[in-house]
């Protein structure tokens, strides 16, 4: 059997799969990854240093302008065949869920329901002074080019500064989506970690945490980004060609 036979079978034989997804999934909706070069006022910055508490307080409308433009570019693509392939691989008898780090909403307009978002989302601000979401979404259409200065629009309860719901470097994740992840994979069978990198924690553990509970992983990523154990599969390549591959061979298999 070539590796993609036995990651069908698996997928095949499956009752609980957690498809866990990370920026490599975006990656073909043309949602940069964030080894690409930025320009503008980003030009010379790592994303890791504009997503950060102190980042938001030393500059608040550069990162504000920063989300502003992230959240453009996701309204302004598609979900890809990969996104597409997931809702469609459940069955009467295989449950699937969605884990993901990512902040768009491609799986959501790909059709999957209940996806957990371990990093947030780039819908809904909060206040950045006392973290309730925004009463109504400020008008967020008002997107600057890349590399605009855009001044946060103000909490209408407290006046402080709007900022993203997204978890910044440093910040804990929602309790409440990562308790739901870890019962998910404890509890599956098989794991579909797709474009992550496995570096950003805990939610990098994930994979671990799947192997340790007795699950197989496939991982799908354009890297060799498998951990050695021997009940993982790594499938090298593209996920939008990937998924719907795996997805063509279980349909043929019934
Ligand atoms: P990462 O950028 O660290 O790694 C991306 C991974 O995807 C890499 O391993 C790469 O080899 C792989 N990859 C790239 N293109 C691919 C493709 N077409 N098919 C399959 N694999 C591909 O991403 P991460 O592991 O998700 O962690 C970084 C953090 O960045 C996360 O917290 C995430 O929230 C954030 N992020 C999110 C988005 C988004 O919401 N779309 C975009 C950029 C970064």
């Amino acid at each position: 059997m070539t590796v993609v036979e036995q990651a069908a079978d698996l997928l095949q034989k499956a009752k609980k799969v957690v498809f866990f997804t990370g920026a490599g999934i975006s990656a073909d909706s043309g949602i940069p990854t964030y080894r690409e070069k930025l320009s503008g006022v980003w030009a010379g910055l790592d994303p890791r240093d504009l997503e950060t508490a102190r980042a938001f307080r030393e500059n608040p409308s550069l990162v504000w302008g920063w989300y502003l433009w992230r959240r453009l570019r996701v309204a302004q693509a598609e979900p890809n065949a990969a996104h597409l392939a997931i809702p469609r691989m459940a069955h009467s008898l295989r449950q699937v869920s969605v884990i993901t780090q990512n902040i768009d909403d491609f799986h959501e307009r790909a059709g999957s329901s209940n996806v957990l978002h371990l990093h947030g989302s780039l819908a809904m601000p909060k206040c950045f002074a006392c973290h309730r979401p925004a009463v109504v979404s400020p008008d967020q259409s008002a997107v600057p080019e890349d590399g605009a200065l855009i001044e946060p629009p103000r909490c209408q309860r407290c006046n402080g500064r709007m900022r993203p719901a997204v978890v910044w470097y440093g910040e804990d994740l929602p309790p409440s989506s990562w308790k739901a992840a870890i019962l998910l994979v404890k509890n599956c069978d098989l794991m579909v970690s797709v474009g992550t990198s496995g570096i950003v924690m805990p939610a990098a553990g994930l994979p671990d945490l799947a192997l340790a509970s007795g699950a197989s992983v496939i991982h799908v990523n354009k890297a060799d980004v498998a951990m050695g154990d021997q009940k993982e599969l790594m499938l090298i390549g593209v996920a939008a060609e990937i998924l719907p591959m795996l997805l063509e061979k279980i349909s043929d298999g019934g």
